[in-house]
């Protein structure tokens, strides 16, 4: 079989531990032998993000850019432990956070259904999609403990110096405070990666804020999400046949709970923050979950939703058999090869994608899969597969559907 071809390289990012041993198994046995792969690599393992003073991390974000469509292995965060045990020159930022920052983009995480792991809510038959603002509110807060009586006020000094002043409260005794914000650009860019990435994906997209609540500070997010809607998105919604839809995070909340699944639930910082660790965990696991970065400007950075796999990389180095999923770091691959075929018109590229999809999918079906699978299944005749005996066992589904 002759094998694809590729106009337009992939930005490909490569990590850490265990997930960097299962990077270049999946390169091996499921994408090298069938594709004419072309990346451009850059190597954000720690140890070349601090022989780089980080430079590879902000390089890779700017190839992004560039190509827009790039590949992301799970990578070390540095804490002090690692400072040690990588002898690093620094405390280096989160490759993600750095990353993110540079692309302006919103997260959003699926699960990954497949039969035999079944959502704990029942009648989720489809895969809800959490698209997660990651800019602003309680994560960028001020604090204050207050000390005792006194009056407490909340004050915008504009630059020509007029000032815009109101009482918070008139303090009797001891309490506390706190002063959060966020941006009407950086809102209108977290509204835009939604509705884009509703069109892309064909699903209905959910809002919900507390505007009955917060008038001013959650209306706004209201506001601009409607006022985009109107003026740039909803006659294509209309011929796409899908809808965007807007209620109070208390009502999302309890329709999502009866809902079939299916659709986009767009949520503010915190509320996407406690939401997303809901969905995922009632759906099974973080290595059943794809997660995507979207940027306004149509980039696109594909990821696993969970780490590098620390524990187990002890034990693959002390020369044990590790039962690592693979299956999310599979699916950034296909969602990232899926998407510079759409953007280049591969045709082939495309349907690769799905098959090996399909191929992963079945796999598991078939009862072949990796131990943490094999804990929640609801399959009867189960074979519990090491890390590269699964990826193999992939392969293999592969080579029967093709
Ligand atoms: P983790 O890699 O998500 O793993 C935590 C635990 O979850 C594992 O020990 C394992 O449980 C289970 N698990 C996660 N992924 C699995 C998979 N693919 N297959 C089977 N089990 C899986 O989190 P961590 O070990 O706490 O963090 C390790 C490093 O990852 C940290 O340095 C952190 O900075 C980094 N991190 C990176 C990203 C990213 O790049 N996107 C995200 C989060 C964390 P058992 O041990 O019980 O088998
Ligand atoms: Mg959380």
């Amino acid at each position: 079989m002759e094998k694809i071809t590729m106009t337009t390289p992939l930005v490909e990012m490569d990590g850490d531990e265990m997930t960097r041993i299962l990077w270049k198994m999946i390169k091996d046995e499921l994408l090298l032998p069938y594709i004419d792969l072309k990346t451009e690599y850059y190597d954000l393992g720690l140890e070349h993000r601090n022989e780089t003073d980080d430079q590879v991390t902000m390089d890779s974000a700017e190839a992004t850019r560039k190509y827009g469509v790039a590949v992301k292995c799970a990578t070390i965060t540095p804490n002090a432990a690692r400072m040690t045990e990588y002898n690093l020159k620094e405390m280096w930022k989160s490759p993600n956070g750095t990353i993110r920052a540079a692309l302006d983009g919103t997260v959003f995480r699926a699960p990954i259904v497949v039969k035999g792991i079944e959502p704990c809510v029942r009648n989720w038959e489809k895969p809800i999609t959490l698209a997660r603002h990651a800019y602003g509110d309680v994560y960028k807060n001020t604090e204050i403990k207050v000390p005792g009586p006194g009056r407490a006020e909340l004050v915008f000094t504009a630059e020509d110096g007029t000032q815009i002043r109101e009482t918070i409260h008139n303090f009797t005794g001891a309490g506390i405070l706190q002063g959060i914000h966020n941006m009407d650009e950086s809102i209108a860019s977290f509204a835009r990666a939604c509705f884009n990435f509703a069109l892309d994906t064909k699903q209905d997209l959910w809002f919900a804020t507390k505007d009955t609540i917060s008038k001013k500070y959650d209306h706004n997010f209201k506001d601009i999400f409607q006022e985009i809607y109107d003026a740039e998105y909803k006659e294509r919604f209309d011929a796409a046949g899908i809808e965007y839809f807007y209620t109070l995070i208390d009502d999302a909340v309890a329709r999502v709970m009866k809902a079939k699944g299916g659709f986009i639930w767009a949520c503010k910082n915190y509320d996407g923050d406690v939401m997303s660790d809901m969905v995922s965990s009632a759906f099974g696991s973080l290595a059943m979950m794809t997660s995507v970065l979207v940027s306004p400007g149509g980039v696109y950075e594909y990821e696993a939703a969970h780490g590098t796999v620390q524990r187990h990389y002890y034990k693959h180095l002390k020369g044990e058999e590790t039962s690592t999923n693979s299956v999310a770091t599979i699916f950034a691959w296909t969602g990232a090869l899926r998407k510079r075929g759409e953007l280049d018109d591969n045709q082939a590229l495309m349907a690769f994608a799905d098959k090996l999809e399909r191929a992963t999918v079945q796999t598991i079906e078939a009862g072949k899969m990796t131990k943490d699978l094999a804990l929640i299944t609801s399959l009867q005749d189960v074979t519990v597969l090491n890390s590269e005996e699964f990826i193999k066992a992939i392969r293999e589904t592969f080579e029967q559907i093709m």
